[in-house]
């Protein structure tokens, strides 16, 4: 290995690699040459920076499993032969890759940069370049000892580094498109980059980088609303070959507590099913000790997911599914952090 950082970006696609189509004008993905043609300001880096990409590129709207495998397989093939690894990514969906890519990378000690754009990076007021050049300099970035200042999967965006299994898409309009609810940023973008050692994430043990790569869709989001039915419901909990639903609650993790409601999730917990509690609020968490109404929840067999993002929940349960794990272990991994992705 050369002393000068050697970075490799996957391309995946997004808003960053698109450029306008000559006769229906809307955005369709590009060649990656468009981007490296489009920002030659990454030479001056002085980096050794080597680029695969997706064929073809696609509209993160279209992730799925497969492709995080494809992701993961490209950095686990790689991971010797670079300090670190940006992932460009459409915006839309990248909270869920950065969440599934967390889980997936066990012992990750290197960087896996996520970043994307709001505006495409051949605009002349492209976000895409900023995005694009820090997500680099982050992922060079070293500590004293000449280890990786970053040694997990973060998103990049805007004047913020988050951790990846905390952040979420929280703007269709603003550059400033990610934030962290419930976690500290691991760094600030200013005239340098400012890292917060005390939020990036630190292992005790170095330990080789384990990839696992199968993840299980048998999972489902139930969002409830006043007004639900026990019908809706009940066919939600009924689905067929689900394993595992997050179902998203009011306030501090509460729920109907009506009979029929209780029996639902009573009957879906004795069929095996894991149903984790997790709030549609985006700042705090359950605390099924707070109200009657979350407290019963608890009672009929939900889990609490504590302060975990949606995003974080349900990739982590198709993780947890993938290992093949009986319902309890997935019940006891629900309720501590992997990889930093809850307060517990
Ligand atoms: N639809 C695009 C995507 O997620 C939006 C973006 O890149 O920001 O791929």
């Amino acid at each position: 290995m050369t002393t000068r950082p050697r970075i490799l970006i996957v391309y995946t696609g997004g808003t960053i690699g698109m450029i306008e189509h000559p006769v229906t004008h809307t955005l369709q993905p590009f060649d990656f040459s468009h981007l490296m043609d489009n920002v030659p300001k990454i030479k001056k880096l002085d980096y050794v920076i080597d680029n695969i990409q997706f064929d073809p590129p696609i509209d993160s709207s279209n992730m799925s499993p497969k492709h995080w495998e494809e992701i993961a397989r490209a950095i686990e093939q790689h991971y010797d032969a670079y300090h670190g690894f940006v992932i460009l990514h459409g915006t839309d969906t990248m909270a869920y890759t950065a969440s599934a890519l967390s889980f997936m990378l066990e012992n990750l000690h290197k960087p896996v940069i996520i970043t994307g754009s709001q505006l495409p990076i051949g605009e002349v007021r492209t976000d895409g370049e900023e995005n694009l050049i820090t997500a680099l300099q982050v992922a060079a970035a070293v500590d004293e000892s000449g280890e990786p200042m970053v040694r997990e999967v973060a998103i990049l965006f805007n004047n913020s580094l988050w951790r990846g299994n905390r952040a979420t898409k929280m703007s269709a309009d603003n550059f400033n498109a990610f934030y962290s609810y419930n976690y500290p940023t691991l760094a600030n973008i200013g005239l340098g980059i400012s890292f917060d050692t005390d939020a990036l994430l630190r292992s005790p043990m170095k330990r080789p980088l384990k990839v696992h790569y199968t993840m299980d869709p048998a999972v489902m989001f139930i969002d409830i609303f006043p007004g639900i039915t026990e019908a809706t419901l009940s066919h939600q909990l009924n689905t067929p070959g689900v394993k595992g639903i997050v179902l998203r609650t009011f306030g501090a993790g509460n729920a109907p507590s009506e009979p029929w409601f209780i029996n639902q999730i009573q009957q879906a917990a004795a069929r095996g099913l894991i149903v984790l509690n997790v709030t549609q609020c985006v700042n705090g968490g359950v605390n099924d000790t707070l109200y009657e109404t979350g407290n019963t929840l608890t009672c009929a067999g939900a889990i609490s997911g504590h302060d975990i993002t949606s995003e974080a929940a349900i990739t982590k349960l198709m993780y947890l599914f993938g290992l093949g794990l009986d319902t309890e272990t997935v019940k006891q991994y629900l309720n501590c952090a992997l990889c930093g992705e809850v307060t517990v």
